[in-house]
């Protein structure tokens, strides 16, 4: 048997996302916990031509190949412990989706919500459990025929995750999130209540009553946690991280 001497395969991006998500805490595991939120996929040079999305509008959804450009890189480990199993219990790298992996290298499904070629190339989707800033490396349509696979078995990750926490607002905090709504449109309200609903903490922290914070869009996001309750304190406008 021979080992092929493979050469490394030099990649580029062509494209990045924009996302209200600025920071990894917080983030849904998987695209599709959040359908709604809002996300854009600007091409880079020379990929932000519109021949290159020519009969893209006709696809409601689409895989997206990504980095995990936020973790360092060369972190990975054979094992790794699944957040679906507690942090506890451990699996094979490639038995699951975690972020520290060989070539840090993401795959999410999203839906396609309008191809935009005035200016340049901007996709805009909805669903991705991406940071902002990612680079994306491919584009492909997502086909129901050959993609959804009826009957697929998923071991320790059947279902999607329930919701573990129930989410209050301040008033002041309400009040942040319908100044944002009235302004940018964005249901804020709704991403952070489905945010905080998956209860992003470390396993580790599930009794501790810190106050954590997460930044979303342009705020530091404030709760806390009691028993099974997340309250959310306070949003903090802080200028955009770049
Ligand atoms: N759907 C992808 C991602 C699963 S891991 C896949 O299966 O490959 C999801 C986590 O990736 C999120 O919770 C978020 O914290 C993290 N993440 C998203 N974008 C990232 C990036 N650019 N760099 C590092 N981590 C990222």
């Amino acid at each position: 048997m021979t080992t092929a001497l493979f050469e490394p395969l030099p990649l580029q991006p062509v494209g990045v996302i924009h996302s209200p998500f600025r920071e990894k805490f917080g983030i849904p595991r998987q695209p599709g916990l959040l359908p709604d939120v809002p996300a854009t996929l600007e091409l880079l040079p020379p990929y932000d031509d519109p021949d290159c999305v020519r009969g893209l509008d006709g696809f409601s959804h689409l895989w997206l190949i990504f980095q995990f450009h936020a973790v360092s890189a060369g972190q990975w480990q054979p094992l790794v412990r699944p957040p679906r199993l507690g942090g506890n219990a451990r699996m094979g790298v490639f038995a699951s989706r975690s972020t520290h992996r060989p070539n840090s290298l993401g795959l999410s499904v999203v839906r396609l919500v309008k191809v935009e070629t005035e200016e340049g190339v901007r996709l805009h989707i909805s669903g991705a459990d991406l940071l902002d800033g990612t680079p994306i490396f491919d584009i492909k349509p997502y086909l129901p025929y050959a993609d959804a696979i009826a009957g697929a078995v998923a071991a320790y990750a059947a279902e999607a995750p329930a919701a573990k926490l129930h989410v209050a607002f301040t008033e002041q905090a309400r009040e942040e999130c319908e100044r944002h709504k009235k302004t940018y449109g964005l249901d804020i309200a709704l991403l952070i209540r489905r945010m905080l609903e998956l209860d992003p903490r470390p396993a580790y922290h599930a009794d501790s009553r810190r106050q954590y914070g997460f930044r979303l869009a342009d705020y530091d996001v404030r709760w806390v946690v009691e028993g099974d309750r997340a309250e959310v304190l306070a949003l903090v406008p802080v200028s955009p991280l770049k």
